[in-house]
């Protein structure tokens, strides 16, 4: 089969790989019918992400058609239809006991990671009973590629951590796919005010077509003073980092005001720092980590009834053996207006 392979910081190739096979009896390979690109696999190409070694298939989202499945599956069958999550589960474990599926002692993140990946023609999927979903028969498809996840990352990772509720005043640093997840979603609370910001006007537009009430371009750098203006000097309740740089760290360490939540989305590789000697007096939360993935079902009945369209997250389309050419799209987004890329297999 085909896949997308990473080599080395900067080098990825298109090329021939083994088929993957049943190797444990939880295992399915699922034939891909979507996937897509996510901004983690453009921090594993700039070496961001230690754990990605060499000659590892890339890709944690995607749809497609059991192939096979091994001896232990019950839920599927071969020719299901199924949402592949990002992060496999056991259902066993103590974590998983907890709905905590992202630290998995068995699974976590690791499709595109420690194993091989979605970005190719078949996946093995380990533990497929606790993670694939079956896809309902009405639903759009391209919607649910979504839902492998940023939606889930945007809801759980930045509004439910960020304890968004009615009536709060929220900043996402960052319109990518994943601030514009947390944007979506975040409106399921009710906020009263959302101020989204980034560097691309493009994104921005989309911003407030998706709902955002204000939104600032930090291209000069006076986004913390123009937040502190909108909230009569006070800052946000909720600050949703989601670029996973240092200088979105430092936005939302000046915006948030006293009591309110900094919830990291961004995926980061570098050190910040915390400035204790002046935050240590903010009674801020601060919270940081892996999506469990666990709102997929509920994501897809808001989908199903009209309340949420991650469609509109869809900027480009290609064929699985554009992939080289899907990646530069994605990696320059504001030249080419990009946000999620969506990339079917050929062989359908
Ligand atoms: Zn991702
Ligand atoms: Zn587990």
């Amino acid at each position: 089969m085909k896949a997308l392979v990473y080599y080395d910081i900067g080098i990825k190739k298109w090329e021939e790989k083994e088929q993957p096979e049943i190797l444990k009896k939880s295992d399915a390979v699922v034939k891909i019918l979507k996937t897509t690109i996510c901004g983690t696999d453009l921090h594993i190409m700039n070496g961001c992400v230690p754990t990605v070694t060499k000659g590892r298939i890339l890709g944690h989202e995607g749809i497609g058609v059991i192939e096979s499945i091994g001896s232990s599956v019950t839920n599927f069958k071969e020719g299901d239809k199924v949402l592949i999550s990002c992060i496999t589960s056991c259902g066993k474990c103590e974590f998983c006991k907890k709905s905590f599926f992202g630290h998995c002692s068995d699974g976590g993140w690791i499709l595109g990671n420690t194993i091989d990946g979605c970005q190719a023609e078949y996946v093995r999927i380990p533990h497929a009973d606790n993670s694939l979903y079956h896809i309902p028969n009405n639903i759009d498809m391209e919607s649910l590629v979504m839902l492998s996840d940023i939606l889930p990352t945007g809801l759980e990772v930045g509004v439910m951590e960020g304890k968004i509720k009615f009536g709060s005043t929220i900043a996402i640093i960052g319109a990518g796919p994943v601030g514009l997840a947390a944007l979506m979603t975040s409106q399921f609370y009710s906020p009263s005010k959302i101020i989204m910001v980034d560097l691309d006007e493009n994104r921005l537009e989309i911003s407030k077509s998706l709902g955002a009430n204000v939104t600032i371009n930090n291209k000069n750098g006076t986004a913390v003073e123009e937040i502190l203006n909108l909230t009569d000097g006070k800052g946000v309740d909720v600050a949703i980092e989601a670029i996973g740089t240092p200088p979105g760290w430092y936005i939302c360490e000046d915006i948030v005001c006293a009591g309110g939540n900094i919830a990291m989305l961004g995926v980061h590789g570098k050190a910040v720092t915390l400035h204790l000697e002046r935050m240590w007096k903010k009674n801020f939360t601060l919270t940081a980590g892996l999506v469990h993935t666990s709102t997929i079902p509920m994501l897809m009945k808001a989908i199903i009834n009209g309340k949420i369209d991650p469609k509109k997250l869809i900027s480009h389309h290609f064929k699985l053996s554009e992939m080289e050419n899907a990646y530069h799209v994605f990696k320059n987004a504001a030249e080419y207006k990009a946000l999620k890329v969506m990339i079917t297999n050929d062989l359908i």
